[in-house]
């Protein structure tokens, strides 16, 4: 097998036939295809990214985690210049070949069974959480942890579920959670400071000079939801009002943790299933049970028969149901992460953006390893401009109150393409969002364009784990 730093440079198209038309399902990065070995005949996935340093470490941190039953296998890595059909000319991507996984998407499974029992649900529970245990004991948080990154190996009934999909996978050290902080907890702080700055728009958005990170806890918070969906067929948090973004009543539950069990679904369902889930979706990421805790606890390792059939089966069978709570699943994630982004600043030493680096040569002293404002350094130029890019993320996760929201967003774009004209990777995303220097012609998706501000602010900073 390639390791990430040694992809196979000869093309694909020598021991691959490419299927352009089938889709197995789409993702974020487009969509993941299917391929044959020409020598054997064998059928595999495809996922072909552009070749960034994020997709390299998506690449990095799968292969990191390969090699476990419950992981989606990597059987081989491109690197090749490819050209898709609406593109002038062929760009350098990745060509991630893995092994196919023919059962489908977790929920879809679960739709198809028509006897779908607790104890089953146990255990897949089980299997996903020694997916994470594998991933964590290599200190690797997946963070993306949602249905659509749980794959059946086939339609068999012991088929084997495994997780996919690493594009926002973290290499966590575990050292820099600091107690007082939860995700849910801080974020109405954070959103509170940057409204204030958006409104005087002065000053630089406060941020805590205490890194920290939830993101191991972040998979087991969304353990929890899993585990809560596949019981009784509706998410925790249930809102009635779908809508693009998390709406307030659903914001407020998540924050306090409030959900309920309501009886028609749940009075058949045992206490150890209910107490498995209370003890996940915990507030407080540390009194959140970690994944040992999970592997050992009674639900997983019952010798009771329970054989109740669960009442989620029926319910996934509405397609328009599950896309509604795998919409919000995501964006819980996303607003996760969203948030982690603003709050760890990273220590002067691993930045490798060239004007930062350039300050650090020239010696100005960073205030506890933190790279800290001072107008009167260059530096200041590229400090600027990632908070630009912030205020975009800003603008995109902040409720919208006002009828002129997408003219705040057109402004709020304008100022960051101003100060990141020079940045490839945010010019060519503004291209595939229809942005034409002074606003977006169609209506974007505030999520989707959070997502790739960030990524964005990831390359200009090119993470420290690269
Ligand atoms: P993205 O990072 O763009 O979200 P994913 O890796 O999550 O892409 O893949 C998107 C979808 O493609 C998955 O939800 C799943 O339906 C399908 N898929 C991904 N990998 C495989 C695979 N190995 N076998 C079959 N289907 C896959």
């Amino acid at each position: 097998m390639t390791s990430c730093g040694a992809c196979a440079e000869s093309s694909i198209l020598d021991e691959y036939a490419i299927n352009w038309t089938q889709k197995l399902g789409a993702g974020i990065s487009g969509p993941v295809r299917v391929c044959m070995k020409k020598s054997t005949g064998e059928r595999f996935a495809l996922k072909i990214l552009l070749d960034r340093p994020k997709a390299r470490n998506e690449v990095r941190h799968h292969l990191m985690c390969v090699g476990h039953n419950n992981i989606v296998q990597i059987i081989e890595v491109y690197a090749n210049s490819v050209q898709f059909p609406h593109e002038s000319s062929p760009r350098p991507r990745l060509l991630i070949v893995m092994e196919m996984m023919e059962g489908g998407e977790l929920f879809h499974r679960i739709s198809q069974h028509k006897h779908f029992t607790e104890k089953m649900a146990s255990q897949v529970t089980k299997q996903i959480a020694l997916a994470i245990q594998h991933c964590h004991s290599l200190n690797i948080a997946h963070r993306d942890l949602k249905p659509e990154n749980l794959l059946f190996k086939d339609n068999s009934l012991d088929a084997p579920v495994k997780l996919c999909d690493f594009g926002f996978a973290k290499i966590d050290h575990g050292d820099l959670m600091t107690p007082q902080f939860t995700p849910y907890y801080v974020a109405p702080q954070v959103l509170e400071a940057q409204r204030r700055h958006q409104k005087e728009k002065s000053g630089i958005i406060p941020t805590s000079p205490t890194p920290y990170t939830y993101n191991k806890s972040c998979d087991l918070w969304s353990l929890g939801v899993i585990i809560y969906v596949m019981l009784c067929g509706y998410p925790p948090f249930y809102s009635k009002h779908h809508s693009r973004t998390i709406p307030k009543d659903m914001r407020k539950k998540i924050m306090t943790g409030s959900f309920e069990f309501p009886e028609e679904e749940w009075s058949q369902i045992s206490e150890m299933a209910k107490d498995i889930v209370r003890k996940l979706l915990k507030v407080k990421p540390e009194e959140r049970l970690n994944i040992e805790g999970v592997l050992d606890h009674p639900w997983l390792n019952s010798t009771e028969a329970l054989d109740n059939i669960l009442p989620s089966s029926q319910m996934m069978m509405d397609k328009a149901m599950v896309a509604g709570i795998q919409q919000a699943h995501a964006e819980q994630l996303a607003s996760m992460r969203i948030q982690d982004l603003k709050v760890s600043l990273k220590p002067l030493n691993s930045v490798n953006n060239p004007i930062l680096r350039k300050r650090k040569l020239f010696g100005t002293r960073p205030k506890d390893d933190v790279y800290i404002h001072d107008p009167e350094n260059e530096a200041e130029d590229a400090n600027v401009a990632l908070e630009k890019l912030r205020d975009v993320i800003a603008q995109c996760i902040l409720p919208q109150a006002g009828e002129n929201e997408d003219e705040k967003l057109n402004e709020v774009m304008q100022e960051a393409w101003k100060y990141n004209k020079d940045c490839k990777c945010l010019r060519d995303m503004l291209q595939s969002l229809s942005w034409n220097g002074r606003r977006f012609n169609d209506k974007v998706d505030r999520l989707k364009l959070a997502e790739m501000v960030k990524q964005v602010i990831e390359e200009q900073t090119n993470s420290q784990d690269s």
